[in-house]
Protein backbone atom coordinates (compact mmCIF):
# COMPACT_ATOMS: atom_id res chain seq x y z
CA UNK A 1 0.00 0.00 0.00
CA UNK A 2 1.11 3.96 -0.44
CA UNK A 3 0.09 7.14 -0.67
CA UNK A 4 -2.23 8.58 -3.30
CA UNK A 5 0.45 11.66 -3.48
CA UNK A 6 3.68 9.37 -3.76
CA UNK A 7 2.20 7.33 -6.24
CA UNK A 8 1.99 10.48 -8.26
CA UNK A 9 4.72 11.87 -7.62
CA UNK A 10 6.41 8.75 -9.21
CA UNK A 11 4.29 8.67 -12.57
CA UNK A 12 5.42 11.97 -12.89
CA UNK A 13 8.98 11.56 -12.25
CA UNK A 14 9.36 8.61 -14.94
CA UNK A 15 6.91 10.18 -17.52
CA UNK A 16 7.43 13.90 -17.17
CA UNK A 17 4.81 15.64 -18.25
CA UNK A 18 5.94 18.99 -17.89
CA UNK A 19 7.88 18.40 -20.82
CA UNK A 20 4.64 18.05 -23.43
CA UNK A 21 1.94 20.18 -25.00
CA UNK A 22 -0.92 17.94 -24.79
CA UNK A 23 -4.55 17.63 -25.85
CA UNK A 24 -5.83 17.31 -21.90
CA UNK A 25 -4.30 16.56 -18.44
CA UNK A 26 -1.81 14.78 -17.51
CA UNK A 27 -1.64 13.00 -14.05
CA UNK A 28 -4.60 12.26 -11.67
CA UNK A 29 -7.67 13.28 -13.40
CA UNK A 30 -10.12 11.84 -11.06
CA UNK A 31 -9.49 11.80 -7.54
CA UNK A 32 -10.11 8.62 -5.66
CA UNK A 33 -8.87 6.76 -2.19
CA UNK A 34 -5.70 8.34 -0.48
CA UNK A 35 -4.30 5.09 0.26
CA UNK A 36 -3.86 2.90 -2.89
CA UNK A 37 -3.11 -0.41 -3.43
CA UNK A 38 -3.55 -1.80 -6.79
CA UNK A 39 -3.27 -0.38 -9.77
CA UNK A 40 -5.39 -1.39 -13.35
CA UNK A 41 -4.30 -0.51 -16.62
CA UNK A 42 -5.84 0.16 -19.71
CA UNK A 43 -5.74 2.28 -22.80
CA UNK A 44 -8.75 3.97 -22.59
CA UNK A 45 -10.91 4.90 -19.44
CA UNK A 46 -14.15 3.65 -21.26
CA UNK A 47 -17.11 2.55 -18.91
CA UNK A 48 -16.13 -1.18 -19.71
CA UNK A 49 -12.70 -0.75 -17.84
CA UNK A 50 -13.53 1.38 -15.57
CA UNK A 51 -16.65 -1.82 -14.51
CA UNK A 52 -13.76 -4.04 -15.11
CA UNK A 53 -11.23 -2.41 -12.71
CA UNK A 54 -13.88 -2.72 -10.15
CA UNK A 55 -14.55 -5.94 -10.51
CA UNK A 56 -10.72 -6.34 -10.27
CA UNK A 57 -11.01 -4.73 -6.75
CA UNK A 58 -9.15 -1.41 -8.12
CA UNK A 59 -8.57 1.39 -6.48
CA UNK A 60 -6.51 2.78 -9.20
CA UNK A 61 -6.72 3.38 -13.25
CA UNK A 62 -4.01 3.79 -15.48
CA UNK A 63 -4.59 4.84 -18.51
CA UNK A 64 -2.92 6.38 -22.34
CA UNK A 65 -6.45 7.75 -23.03
CA UNK A 66 -8.30 9.32 -19.75
CA UNK A 67 -11.75 11.49 -20.15
CA UNK A 68 -10.89 15.07 -20.51
CA UNK A 69 -9.87 16.66 -23.40
CA UNK A 70 -9.04 20.13 -24.80
CA UNK A 71 -12.01 21.39 -26.58
CA UNK A 72 -14.12 18.95 -25.97
CA UNK A 73 -17.83 19.62 -24.28
CA UNK A 74 -17.70 20.08 -20.55
CA UNK A 75 -20.77 19.24 -19.70
CA UNK A 76 -21.30 16.03 -16.81
CA UNK A 77 -24.11 14.09 -19.02
CA UNK A 78 -24.84 11.06 -20.48
CA UNK A 79 -22.24 8.44 -21.00
CA UNK A 80 -19.68 11.31 -19.04
CA UNK A 81 -22.13 11.15 -16.67
CA UNK A 82 -22.31 7.56 -16.50
CA UNK A 83 -17.88 6.82 -16.14
CA UNK A 84 -17.53 9.42 -13.44
CA UNK A 85 -20.40 8.12 -11.38
CA UNK A 86 -18.71 4.78 -11.44
CA UNK A 87 -15.63 6.31 -10.54
CA UNK A 88 -16.73 8.42 -7.49
CA UNK A 89 -18.66 5.96 -6.25
CA UNK A 90 -16.09 3.27 -5.85
CA UNK A 91 -13.67 6.31 -5.17
CA UNK A 92 -11.07 5.26 -8.07
CA UNK A 93 -8.39 7.49 -9.20
CA UNK A 94 -8.20 7.72 -12.10
CA UNK A 95 -4.56 8.76 -14.21
CA UNK A 96 -3.88 9.33 -17.31
CA UNK A 97 -0.80 9.72 -19.38
CA UNK A 98 -1.07 10.80 -23.12
CA UNK A 99 1.83 12.19 -24.68
CA UNK A 100 4.12 11.45 -22.39
CA UNK A 101 3.29 7.49 -22.19
CA UNK A 102 3.82 7.70 -26.13
CA UNK A 103 7.02 9.08 -26.03
CA UNK A 104 8.94 7.40 -22.99
CA UNK A 105 12.31 6.15 -24.46
CA UNK A 106 11.88 2.71 -23.03
CA UNK A 107 8.17 1.89 -21.43
CA UNK A 108 6.18 4.26 -23.92
CA UNK A 109 4.01 3.06 -26.40
CA UNK A 110 6.49 3.75 -29.25
CA UNK A 111 9.27 1.84 -27.28
CA UNK A 112 7.09 -1.44 -26.70
CA UNK A 113 5.54 -1.22 -29.69
CA UNK A 114 8.53 -1.74 -31.31
CA UNK A 115 9.86 -4.31 -29.07
CA UNK A 116 6.82 -6.40 -30.26
CA UNK A 117 7.65 -6.09 -33.36
CA UNK A 118 11.57 -6.59 -32.57
CA UNK A 119 12.45 -3.30 -34.54
CA UNK A 120 15.11 -1.08 -33.08
CA UNK A 121 15.06 2.85 -32.29
CA UNK A 122 17.99 4.61 -33.50
CA UNK A 123 16.23 8.02 -34.10
CA UNK A 124 13.51 10.10 -33.29
CA UNK A 125 11.21 12.61 -35.43
CA UNK A 126 8.56 14.46 -36.01
CA UNK A 127 6.91 17.33 -33.46
CA UNK A 128 7.41 17.17 -30.10
CA UNK A 129 10.20 13.99 -31.51
CA UNK A 130 6.86 11.67 -30.58
CA UNK A 131 8.27 9.20 -33.53
CA UNK A 132 10.63 6.37 -33.63
CA UNK A 133 13.06 5.70 -36.42
CA UNK A 134 14.86 2.67 -36.96
CA UNK A 135 15.55 -0.95 -38.46
CA UNK A 136 14.85 -4.15 -37.98
CA UNK A 137 16.91 -6.30 -35.00
CA UNK A 138 17.16 -9.68 -37.03
CA UNK A 139 17.65 -10.22 -40.36
CA UNK A 140 18.50 -7.10 -41.83
CA UNK A 141 14.69 -5.78 -42.77
CA UNK A 142 11.75 -6.76 -44.68
CA UNK A 143 11.76 -8.26 -48.34
CA UNK A 144 8.99 -5.99 -49.06
CA UNK A 145 6.12 -4.18 -47.64
CA UNK A 146 3.77 -6.50 -47.69
CA UNK A 147 6.10 -9.11 -45.75
CA UNK A 148 6.18 -6.16 -42.82
CA UNK A 149 2.48 -6.29 -43.22
CA UNK A 150 2.08 -10.19 -42.62
CA UNK A 151 4.84 -9.47 -39.76
CA UNK A 152 2.70 -6.52 -38.01
CA UNK A 153 -0.78 -8.76 -38.20
CA UNK A 154 0.73 -11.68 -36.91
CA UNK A 155 2.85 -9.75 -33.99
CA UNK A 156 -0.84 -7.85 -33.25
CA UNK A 157 -3.48 -10.16 -34.31
CA UNK A 158 -5.44 -7.96 -36.47
CA UNK A 159 -5.60 -7.06 -40.07
CA UNK A 160 -3.87 -4.24 -41.54
CA UNK A 161 -4.56 -1.80 -43.58
CA UNK A 162 -1.04 -1.53 -46.32
CA UNK A 163 -0.86 1.23 -49.07
CA UNK A 164 1.79 1.31 -51.76
CA UNK A 165 2.93 -2.34 -51.54
CA UNK A 166 5.98 -1.67 -54.20
CA UNK A 167 8.61 -4.69 -54.26
CA UNK A 168 11.15 -3.01 -52.57
CA UNK A 169 12.97 -4.31 -49.69
CA UNK A 170 12.31 -2.31 -46.30
CA UNK A 171 14.82 -0.94 -44.31
CA UNK A 172 14.62 2.50 -42.47
CA UNK A 173 10.97 1.80 -40.54
CA UNK A 174 9.20 4.86 -39.03
CA UNK A 175 6.59 4.25 -36.57
CA UNK A 176 4.26 6.21 -34.25
CA UNK A 177 1.63 4.81 -32.15
CA UNK A 178 -2.27 5.98 -32.12
CA UNK A 179 -3.63 8.37 -34.55
CA UNK A 180 -0.24 9.78 -36.28
CA UNK A 181 -1.33 10.34 -39.53
CA UNK A 182 0.03 13.59 -39.72
CA UNK A 183 3.82 12.17 -39.08
CA UNK A 184 3.89 10.35 -41.75
CA UNK A 185 5.61 13.30 -44.03
CA UNK A 186 8.02 13.39 -41.11
CA UNK A 187 8.35 10.06 -41.44
CA UNK A 188 9.31 10.58 -45.38
CA UNK A 189 11.47 13.84 -44.52
CA UNK A 190 13.37 11.58 -41.83
CA UNK A 191 14.13 8.44 -44.98
CA UNK A 192 11.52 5.83 -44.12
CA UNK A 193 11.21 3.06 -46.21
CA UNK A 194 7.73 2.47 -44.35
CA UNK A 195 5.81 4.03 -41.93
CA UNK A 196 3.59 2.36 -38.88
CA UNK A 197 0.69 4.05 -37.06
CA UNK A 198 -2.82 3.34 -35.60
CA UNK A 199 -4.97 5.29 -38.21
CA UNK A 200 -4.93 6.24 -41.83
CA UNK A 201 -6.80 9.18 -43.60
CA UNK A 202 -7.35 9.45 -47.31
CA UNK A 203 -4.88 12.08 -48.02
CA UNK A 204 -1.72 9.71 -46.61
CA UNK A 205 -2.96 6.61 -49.23
CA UNK A 206 -2.02 8.87 -52.34
CA UNK A 207 0.86 10.30 -50.79
CA UNK A 208 2.36 6.69 -50.25
CA UNK A 209 1.85 6.37 -53.59
CA UNK A 210 3.40 9.37 -55.03
CA UNK A 211 6.72 9.10 -52.33
CA UNK A 212 6.94 5.49 -52.74
CA UNK A 213 6.94 5.01 -48.85
CA UNK A 214 4.49 2.29 -47.79
CA UNK A 215 2.16 2.97 -44.97
CA UNK A 216 0.97 1.18 -42.62
CA UNK A 217 -2.39 1.37 -40.53
CA UNK A 218 -2.53 -1.13 -37.39
CA UNK A 219 -5.47 0.32 -35.42
CA UNK A 220 -5.20 2.88 -32.87
CA UNK A 221 -5.99 0.68 -29.81
CA UNK A 222 -3.60 -2.31 -31.08
CA UNK A 223 -0.93 0.11 -31.38
CA UNK A 224 -1.31 1.51 -28.17
CA UNK A 225 -1.84 -1.38 -25.77
CA UNK A 226 1.80 -1.98 -24.95
CA UNK A 227 2.87 0.60 -22.91
CA UNK A 228 0.15 1.72 -19.84
CA UNK A 229 1.12 -1.69 -18.97
CA UNK A 230 4.61 -1.34 -19.16
CA UNK A 231 4.72 1.69 -17.32
CA UNK A 232 2.01 1.00 -14.65
CA UNK A 233 4.22 -2.63 -13.88
CA UNK A 234 6.82 -0.59 -13.59
CA UNK A 235 5.83 1.70 -10.50
CA UNK A 236 3.70 -0.71 -9.44
CA UNK A 237 6.80 -3.14 -8.49
CA UNK A 238 8.91 0.44 -7.36
CA UNK A 239 5.81 0.87 -4.72
CA UNK A 240 4.88 -2.76 -3.64
CA UNK A 241 1.32 -2.18 -5.63
CA UNK A 242 -0.49 -4.93 -7.29
CA UNK A 243 -1.27 -4.40 -11.14
CA UNK A 244 -2.95 -5.87 -13.60
CA UNK A 245 -3.44 -4.90 -17.10
CA UNK A 246 -7.23 -4.97 -18.09
CA UNK A 247 -7.36 -4.65 -22.44
CA UNK A 248 -10.62 -3.84 -23.84
CA UNK A 249 -10.35 -4.75 -26.79
CA UNK A 250 -11.17 -2.43 -30.16
CA UNK A 251 -10.84 -2.84 -33.55
CA UNK A 252 -10.51 0.81 -34.28
ZN1 LIG B 1 -4.14 7.34 -28.78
Amino acid sequence: MTDRTLLLQTFDALLQPERFRDYGPNGLQVEGVARVRKIVSGVTASRALIEAAIAAQADTIFVHHGLFWKGQDARVTGWMKQRLKLLLAHDINLLAYHLPLDAHPELGNNAQLGLQLGLQAQARFGEQELGFIGERLESGGFESADDLALHLENTLNRPVTLVNSAQKAIKKIAWCSGGAQSYFEAAIAAGADAFITGEISEPQAHLARECGVAYLACGHHASERYGAPAVAAHVASQLGLAHEFIDIDNPA
